[in-house]
């Protein structure tokens, strides 16, 4: 089946939702891991805090967000590998991301 063409409302909407993006950038500049708070010591969390990361906690999982911004991400530019980015980057959207609540610029 051919793929459906996006309708003019549709496109302009993808065009807003790519400046947003190339504005924001925030995504592209954390790494998260993810910890079971049962194994998750006092220790690990002063071990990742002051490395300047921050923490979001749902139910038993603690999501560790590391600053670490990605080698292809330009300021002026946004993704320089847009074309060619991983699948993961591909599939993200910030709006499904619990630890960029209140940060993702996207409505
Ligand atoms: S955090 Fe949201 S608005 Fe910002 S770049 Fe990522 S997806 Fe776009
Ligand atoms: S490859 Fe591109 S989209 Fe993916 S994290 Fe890096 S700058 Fe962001």
């Amino acid at each position: 089946m051919a793929e459906e063409t996006p309708t003019n409302k549709e496109a302009l909407e993808l065009m807003n939702e790519q400046q947003t993006c190339i504005e924001c950038q925030e995504c592209c500049k954390w790494l998260t891991v993810v910890w079971d708070r049962g194994q998750f010591t006092p220790d690990l969390r002063h071990f990742y805090a002051i490395r300047g990361c921050r923490f979001t906690e749902q139910g038993r999982w603690i999501h560790v967000c590391i600053p670490t911004i990605c080698s292809h991400l330009r300021f002026e530019r946004g993704c320089l590998i847009y074309e060619e980015r991983p699948d993961v980057c591909k599939k993200y959207d910030g709006r499904e991301d619990v630890t960029m609540k209140g940060i993702c610029k996207l409505v």
